[in-house]
């Protein structure tokens, strides 16, 4: 029987996106699924209902959704008191927040769901086209280098006028991931000069590939699996160094740094910022993580010394219609290990991307740091 994929509203405040547009319908419904769409769920990210509707999709309300979806796709998990309305056995596929949500992880334990959170994908290859994160990331990535320049009081490319010749404005981004490559890249097309910075040192020819120039420390922190391990103290002396002199040097600082399930490494102190020259602009990408610049405040801005520090919150909602592109376009993806050639639910998830991203499977939660913060033995 071909499996009902829900596409809830959103709930969670200020959350824009929605997990699945019209096009993506499209090519679900062909593959065989039945669609079901809350109604307004799209109206956020300007996706009309009449459009899901010619998609092939049927417009429903909340109640009817949660009780009939077979796999509900979600941005942010519902709130506890839905995932109990989802019949038992539903999958539900999202930013579950492993390790952190254990409202929504207690939840579908107790409702004996399966829930494949998106967080938890594994970074190789064949995981390319589901990877959230980073499509998520690159949204964020480029919001970022335009709220610095937006709250900048100086243009960012040389401008040779009758009035003079105004200098480019100097952008330093730290944190040189998929969101770091991507504030990169808009800075540059905005005419910056821009500097990079990572720990790790594979990430100096993508800063240079985008015409920017790579801070290099005689460190490389990579980690397990591409990512950022934690820096030595030594190490970290060096870097705070080096850090503090092209900060003192930007008009706009866009931090990105992040060590998966850790606290965001602190690279800009209040000192640093002290140095800054009034007017210039921090953009903390971490606030969400404790934030890379020791002033941040998450979802606020601050000033000090004439300095301001944005700490922004989802940025990839601020681009609510092109973030639920793509985002619908990597859950589409990762349904194609859920359903099968008629659009029926595959009879087992031994594949290794469902096996990695299975944070509870029919009602037990196999994500370690999540099984332990409920009270299992570790
Ligand atoms: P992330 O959001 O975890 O971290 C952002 C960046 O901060 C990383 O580049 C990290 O190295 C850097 N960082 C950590 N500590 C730092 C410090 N003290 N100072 C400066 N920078 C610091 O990273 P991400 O954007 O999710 O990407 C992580 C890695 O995964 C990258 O190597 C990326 O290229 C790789 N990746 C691979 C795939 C794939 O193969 N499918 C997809 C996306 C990303």
């Amino acid at each position: 029987m071909p499996v009902i994929v829900a596409v809830p509203k959103e709930v969670a405040p200020g959350e824009r996106r929605v997990s699945a547009v019209p096009e993506v319908v499209q090519k679900l419904v062909k593959s065989g699924v039945t669609v079901r769409v809350e109604q307004g769920a799209g109206v956020a990210s300007n996706y009309p209902d009449e459009a899901f509707v010619a998609a092939g999709a049927s417009v429903v309300d909340r109640g009817t959704l949660l009780a009939s979806a077979g796999i509900l796709l979600t941005v942010l998990p519902p709130p506890a008191a839905d995932l109990a309305k989802l019949p038992k056995g539903a999958i539900v596929v999202g930013f579950l927040s492993p390790g952190r949500n254990l409202e929504a992880a207690a939840a579908m334990r107790d409702a004996k769901l399966t829930g494949f959170s998106v967080e938890l994908i594994p970074r190789i290859s064949r995981a390319q086209s589901m990877d959230a994160l980073s499509s998520q990331a690159t949204v964020a990535g480029y919001r970022a280098a335009l709220i610095g320049a937006d709250h900048s009081p100086k243009f960012l490319p040389m401008l040779t006028t009758a009035a003079g010749t105004i200098r480019p404005s100097k952008v330093l981004i730290l944190g040189a991931g998929v969101a770091g490559l991507m504030a990169i890249a808009t800075a540059r097309r905005l005419g910056a000069v821009v500097e990079g910075y990572d720990v790790r040192r594979a990430a100096g020819e993508q800063v240079r590939s985008l015409g920017a120039k790579f801070l290099e420390l005689q460190i490389n922190a990579e980690g397990q699996g591409g990512y950022a391990r934690e820096l030595t103290d030594a190490e970290k002396a060096q870097e705070a160094e080096m850090v503090a002199k092209a900060v003192s040097e930007a008009d706009i600082v866009i931090t990105t740094a992040n060590i998966p399930g850790k606290k965001a490494p602190r690279l800009v102190t209040k000192e640093m910022v002290a140095r800054m020259r009034p007017g210039s602009v921090i953009v903390d990408l971490a606030a969400e993580t404790g934030g890379n610049c020791e002033l941040t405040q998450a979802g606020k801005s601050v000033r000090a010394n004439g300095v301001e520090v944005v700490g922004p919150l989802n940025l990839a909602s601020d681009l609510a219609f092109h973030a639920s592109s793509m985002y619908a376009k990597n859950l589409a993806s990762f349904l194609g290990l859920l359903v099968g050639p008629t659009g029926e639910l595959v009879a087992s998830f031994d594949d290794e991307i469902l096996k990695a991203s299975g944070l509870v499977v029919a009602g037990e939660v196999k994500h370690e740091a999540t099984r332990v913060a409920l009270g299992a033995p570790a």
